[in-house]
């Protein structure tokens, strides 16, 4: 019998009144006549009331981004003073870590070690994009001619609209807020309705270091009507998101009508393809740590280990043996590696999921059903293992959100890489080999927007993260993450009164 290490409920008081968030428009924090809850989905307890933003806060807010923009305070002001701004938020982020990471825990039932760690990991993003700011330049073309000088310049796309998902809602926010603003583009910004209070949060700063009022705006709400209107709306330019495929697909409908650029950040089925010749006890560590990192809603997700045959029964039990020694259990206890899953209903999505491989053939190594943790009334889901998965299952091909992983194998490299590219998706992969010719030929022909090698989910901001086919359009991070929110311009220059009219005589 495989026993699973479980953290119990702290007993750590939650706070004694709801986080209240309002709405930031034009620089005033307005509420509205309706509201929504959330209750922590580790405790079952009620820990944020929301003013419910309709289509009315979404115009004012649109509004106000289109005046801040066209005014030009912000859109024109020098790369330098952008740049101060950006890293005056970085260090009020960091002086309010505590403060992020509890309210992010408490909404998305993450880990607080984990939460503090991507609060702080938000403050270095902030940093970069202002270093970006004073370093964003265009070409120029002076071998074109004596008479002509071509200069391409780049400048802000305008107004951008931000949708965020509830599974990393701070660090998502900065890994496209601080961009858009060192472009000098100006926003407004939903965040999920499972996870708004620390988009609030990021509200504040901003207000307290400088920001002038309408640059960012903020309307908490549901997708209908909010994130529909901000990606249809006539006076936004631009349209970033982080989501499921299903929804990045609605908003590329939503912006076309006028042909707004829209970036898309969406899901995955990322494989880890583990080599025979690979150092195992460090693959399957990483295939446990992306399997079950963020309960395994993360779009990172590794849950496809590609496998060798020879080494498949081995590396499946060494995987079960490590994943029972992940403490799962109450997100606000510092030891707890994996906290609770977002909502019943997303835990139910789950559990169906699991079920169907099961119909379909899939042997359940581990887990496969709900977990109780002793003094906490909310949903967990075990750590669970599928081996025997072939290609054609749904828990292959789907997105499953949860902390499952599913077990294939392979023959030679090529049926490998066939497998890896055998999917909608083509958000990240994995290779695991001690051969660097294997390595490299897996990087070069899977098809991902980012690879590790012998390793997984290390990511910098200078690194650019981002999707092929399905799981995405558009990049964030690195320079191509700024380049996402400019306009380019051709300026075209004769020197001297050397053109020949065009009309003759
Ligand atoms: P979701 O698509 O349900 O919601 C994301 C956001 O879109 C929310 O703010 C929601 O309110 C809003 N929304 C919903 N309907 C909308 C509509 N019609 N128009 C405009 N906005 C709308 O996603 P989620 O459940 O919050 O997050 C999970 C998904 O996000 C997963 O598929 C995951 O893979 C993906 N994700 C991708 C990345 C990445 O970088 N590729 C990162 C994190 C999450």
């Amino acid at each position: 019998m495989n026993e699973l290490t479980l953290i119990p409920a702290t007993g750590i008081a939650l706070p004694a009144t709801p986080f209240a968030g309002r709405h930031l428009i034009g620089g005033q924090w307005v509420g509205s006549a309706e509201s929504f809850e959330r209750f922590s989905p580790a405790h079952g307890v009620l820990v944020s009331r929301s003013a419910q933003g309709g289509a009315f806060e979404t115009e004012a807010a649109i509004a106000a981004a289109r005046a801040a923009f066209d005014s030009g305070e912000w859109s024109r002001a020098p790369a330098k003073h952008r740049a101060a701004l950006l890293l005056r938020v970085a260090d009020l982020i960091e002086a309010n870590v505590e403060r992020i990471a509890l309210i992010e825990t408490l909404e998305s039932g993450k880990p607080i070690t984990q939460a503090r760690g991507e609060a702080a990991g938000a403050a270095d993003l902030w940093r970069y994009a202002a270093s970006l700011a004073r370093t964003l330049q265009g070409d120029s073309h002076n071998a074109l001619g004596p008479d002509i000088l071509g200069v391409v310049i780049k400048e802000p796309i305008g107004v951008v609209s931000i949708i965020t998902p509830w599974n990393f809602p701070f660090w998502i926010l900065s890994q496209k807020l601080p961009f858009a603003l060192a472009a000098g583009c100006t926003c407004v910004v939903k965040p999920s309705e499972m996870t708004p209070s620390t988009t609030v949060i990021m509200g504040e700063l901003l207000l307290q270091a400088g920001l002038p009022a309408g640059v960012v705006n903020i309307v908490l709400g549901f997708g209908q009507p909010v994130g529909a209107l901000m990606a249809s709306h006539d006076d936004v330019d631009m349209v970033t998101f982080t989501g499921s495929t299903a929804v990045g697909k609605a908003i590329s409908v939503a912006a076309a009508a006028t042909l707004k650029k829209v970036a898309l950040e969406l899901g995955g089925k990322n494989p880890q393809l583990v080599f025979p010749d690979a150092d195992l006890a460090s693959a399957a560590d990483a295939v446990v740590f992306g399997t079950y990192f963020n309960a395994g809603e993360c779009c990172n997700s590794g849950s496809r280990a590609i496998v060798h045959e020879d080494i498949a029964v081995e590396f499946a039990a060494r995987v079960v043996a490590l994943s029972c020694k992940v403490a799962f259990g109450d997100p606000l206890d510092p030891a707890t590696q994996v906290g609770a899953i977002i909502s019943p209903a997303h835990q139910g999505k789950i559990d169906s999921h699991v079920r169907a491989a099961e119909a379909a053939g899939a042997r359940v190594d581990l887990g496969g059903g709900f977990l109780t943790v002793p003094g906490l009334a909310g949903q967990f889901y075990q750590p669970t293992v599928l081996s025997g998965v072939t290609p054609d299952m749904a828990v292959a091909r789907d997105e499953v959100f949860g902390p499952v992983l599913s077990i294939l194998t392979f023959r030679t490299m090529d049926e490998a890489i066939a497998l890896a590219n055998d999917a909608d998706y083509g958000l990240s992969a994995g290779v695991w080999s001690e051969n660097i010719h294997t390595c490299l030929a897996v990087a070069r022909r899977v098809q991902a927007g980012t690879i590790w090698t012998n390793t997984w989910m290390d990511g910098y901001p200078e690194l650019t993260f981002g999707g092929f086919k399905q799981s995405g359009q558009g990049r964030e991070l690195g320079r191509y993450g700024l380049e996402e929110f400019v306009e380019v311009k051709t300026l075209t220059m004769r020197v001297g009164r050397t053109r020949a009219n065009w009309v003759r005589g």
